[in-house]
């Protein structure tokens, strides 16, 4: 049987083309969401199973999950690719507008899912968690003290788990895009995102098909002995 994807906000962007990507692969690849009109879209135009789950809610995120163990399988591979931006300068930001939103959806979220996926996996000895954070977490970005915390704590967050699940047969990496053309990017000024194409050496801006191929290389059986690393597909934007 083939194993079960979960990608976290996969009905758009980087996630739509993991879940694409993972399923072109041979995998029975799921997506959740949180909004129904993009779901049953989604679901429409590629076959994909998708579910509603907010990732930031626990409940949501336990009941999700077991409809989906009940209807699809349970899941192997968890691609926690949801996430959110609120930018603003530090000091104009506040708690509920900027800050505990973007927390709870980048980083609350990976508690969530790993809390409710890991056992099983642990339990039939073979796993992939593959945590999106961004090269923004590496290095910081004006205007993105927020999301910058949540996709360095992440980075954190994966290490340590990495060191925990070993031993059942799990691998926890994290993959953190450089400037990938989505919605998320299209939000940005003009100006800002030209600028920093001119940064990255490759010349363009990345696809969210260059983001998959590195989920698809992780989530593999090529990449049983890797685990705990953070790898930047960004162009050579950034070389840490
Ligand atoms: P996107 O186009 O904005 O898509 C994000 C997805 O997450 C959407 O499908 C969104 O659903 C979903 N989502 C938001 N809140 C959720 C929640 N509470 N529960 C479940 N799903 C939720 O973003 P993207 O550009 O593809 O980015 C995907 C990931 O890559 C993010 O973690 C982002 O931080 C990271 N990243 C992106 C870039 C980039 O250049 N694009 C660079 C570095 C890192 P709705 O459609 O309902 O809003």
């Amino acid at each position: 049987m083939a194993r079960v994807a979960l990608v976290t906000g996969g009905t758009r962007g980087i996630g739509a083309a993991i879940a694409k990507r993972l399923k072109k692969d041979g995998y029975a690849a799921v997506v959740c969401d949180v909004v129904d009109e993009q779901l049953a879209q989604f679901k429409a135009d590629t076959g994909i199973p998708a579910y509603k789950i907010d990732v930031s809610n626990y409940e949501s995120v336990a009941e999700g999950v077991k409809k989906i163990s009940e209807e699809v399988g349970p899941v192997d591979i968890l691609v926690n690719n949801a996430g959110i931006t609120r930018d603003a300068r530090f000091v104009k930001m506040t708690r509920e507008k900027n800050w505990d939103p973007v927390i709870a959806v980048n980083l609350t979220s990976a508690f969530n899912t790993c809390n409710v996926c890991l056992p099983g996996m642990t339990e039939r000895k073979w796993g992939r968690i593959i945590n999106i954070s961004s090269m923004n977490g590496q290095r910081g970005q004006f205007g993105q003290t927020n999301y910058s915390a949540t996709k360095a704590g992440i980075i954190g967050f994966s290490r340590s788990l990495a060191e925990e699940a070993a031993r059942g047969g799990v691998t926890v990496n994290v993959i953190c895009p450089g400037f990938i053309l989505t919605e998320m990017t299209a939000a940005m000024p003009k100006e800002i995102l030209d600028g920093e194409v001119k940064k990255i050496p490759m010349g363009r801006i990345g696809s969210p098909d260059d983001i998959a191929a590195g989920v698809a290389f992780l989530a593999s059986e090529d990449a049983a002995w890797i685990t705990g690393q953070t790898i930047s597909i960004n162009g050579g934007q950034l070389m840490p």
